[in-house]
């Protein structure tokens, strides 16, 4: 009988999870090669009368050139976990035979794939379009890897991380985490280890807590464990993490409750308002932009004050992806802290520049008062520490005015609301996690991103929903 290779996945681990295809191949096969954490897993399915060879790690070639050659005149079966067209052994054995041209008959068997079986333990993470992407940069070099990382990420994709850290690759680990914190912010993200196989464990973490770990030599993710990093659309319930498909638009899912709605008329009331528009055609321009800003967020899960600020810094920005990074506290009281308050401060003449129209309330700008601290914007707002109280203040542009604004409220002082975006790629992250520990009600834009453009946004939509009140 002419023999033939069989590439075989094995699945996650559990043999009820192993296909028919693959357990038959498996019993009719006269040589079964693989690592041996794999072999092992199949051995009950297996003829007793099957020569076994077990191989170490890293010794893949080898076991190919070894399989394709017993393949010649025998039935051999190269095993290979989950499926082995993901980062598996197929792409190798193909690569070798094209390569050298040889002529060998051979099948590829699909496997149940570590994303597949890891997924339903979480619930449903990966719903639709999803990134996979491996740590493991023994293959590819590690900034090609982080090139990868970032663009899935901001393309909004739910990312899957394979192979997410070994004993000697704990720093990609740790440089992802980093990755992912700048560009997507402190996010929930699923784990599983050993999924459908014993000892399964199921966890949400965050990146800070990851790097923090690994700062202290500490490390729950292991070469067992895939991790599943949402995307703006993903949501959390505690225990379970779902990314819609996008059934809500085309059903009412809600039996509970009819979901809260502004009438048409509000909504146009507020658009005009909010941009400005002050001819038919304007408004005809802002209505189009705004229908696409709405179509872009029909998915996040945010209520109505929150959706409309965030339409906003999409249209003002023409980026989807700064959906992910809001961040709200007691919306409510932002906007009421609008209503009431006597004063807005900012940190720069841009800010002022953009609001000036839209918020009827005197301006302080910090800018033009500093000098003599440590920025002069930083010592701008120390010097308005009296009149912070109750005020409303955005900080569209200084790390360093948000810290010194952070170390006034230690002090005592409570604005109204704090809408901060600094932006940077130094001090503005860090300055806004401190603001998102205080208890006043604020609008952060996460992360690296922000600016003037999108403070000036958020405190127009603000002002906006507060003149409607
Ligand atoms: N071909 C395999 C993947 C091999 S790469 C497949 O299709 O599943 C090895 C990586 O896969 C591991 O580092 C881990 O990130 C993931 N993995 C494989 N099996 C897993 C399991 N049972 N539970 C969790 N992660 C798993």
């Amino acid at each position: 009988m002419p023999g033939k290779l069989y590439i075989v996945g094995i699945g996650p681990g559990k043999s009820d999870l192993l296909t028919l295809r693959a357990k038959k191949v498996l019993e009719e096969a006269e040589v079964v090669l693989g690592h041996r954490t794999y072999v092992r897993r199949v051995m009950d399915v297996l003829n007793p009368e099957a020569e076994v060879i077990e191989s170490k790690m890293g010794k893949e070639l080898e076991r190919v050139k070894l399989a394709v050659k017993l393949s010649k005149d025998r039935r051999v079966c190269l095993v290979s976990g989950g499926d082995p067209g993901i980062y598996g052994m197929t792409s190798l054995v193909l690569e070798y035979i094209m390569a050298n041209e040889i002529n060998v008959s051979f099948e590829v068997v699909p496997g149940i794939t570590a994303m597949s079986s890891a997924s339903p333990l979480l619930g449903c993470p990966v719903s639709g379009d999803h990134c996979v992407i491996s740590l493991s940069d023994l293959l590819v070099p590690w900034d090609v890897v982080e090139r990868r990382l970032i663009s899935a990420l901001l393309g909004d994709f739910v990312v899957v991380v394979y192979n997410p850290s070994s004993r000697r690759r704990a720093k990609n680990l740790k440089r992802a985490m980093e990755i992912v914190l700048r560009f997507k912010g402190d996010v929930p993200v699923g784990c599983v280890k050993n999924a459908e196989r014993e000892k399964t464990e199921v966890w949400i973490t965050k990146p800070s807590e990851v790097v923090e770990e690994l700062e202290k030599g500490k490390n729950r993710i292991d070469m067992h464990t895939i991790l599943f990093i949402p995307s703006s659309e993903t949501v959390f319930d505690g225990k379970r993490m779902l990314t819609p498909r996008g059934y809500s638009s085309k059903y009412e899912l809600h039996e509970l409750h009819e979901p809260r709605r502004s009438s048409a008329e509000n909504s146009l009331k507020l658009l005009e308002e909010v941009s400005g528009a002050r001819t038919n055609e304007g408004l005809r321009i802002a209505e189009k932009s705004a229908g696409v800003a709405k179509m872009l967020l029909s998915r996040a899960r945010f209520g109505e004050l929150e959706r409309f600020i965030a339409e906003r810094c999409i249209t003002a920005t023409a980026d989807p992806s700064i959906s992910a990074l809001l961040r709200f506290n007691r919306t409510e009281d932002v906007v009421k802290a609008m209503d009431s308050c006597e004063k807005v401060v900012v940190d720069v003449e841009m800010v002022k520049a953009g609001i000036e129209n839209r918020v009827y309330r005197e301006i302080l700008v910090a800018s033009k008062l500093g000098g003599g601290g440590k920025t002069v914007v930083s010592s701008g707002i120390r010097k308005l520490k009296d009149c912070i109280n109750d005020s409303f203040v955005a900080v569209g542009n200084a790390p360093s005015a948000l810290k010194e604004l952070c170390r006034i409220i230690d002090e005592g002082v409570k604005p109204g609301a704090v809408v901060a975006t600094p932006v940077g790629f130094t001090n503005a992250a860090g300055a806004k996690e401190e603001l998102m520990k205080k208890d006043v009600p604020w609008v952060v834009v996460e992360g690296v991103r922000g600016g003037s453009t999108l403070c000036v946004a958020i405190v127009n939509a603000v002002a906006a929903l507060s003149g409607l009140k």
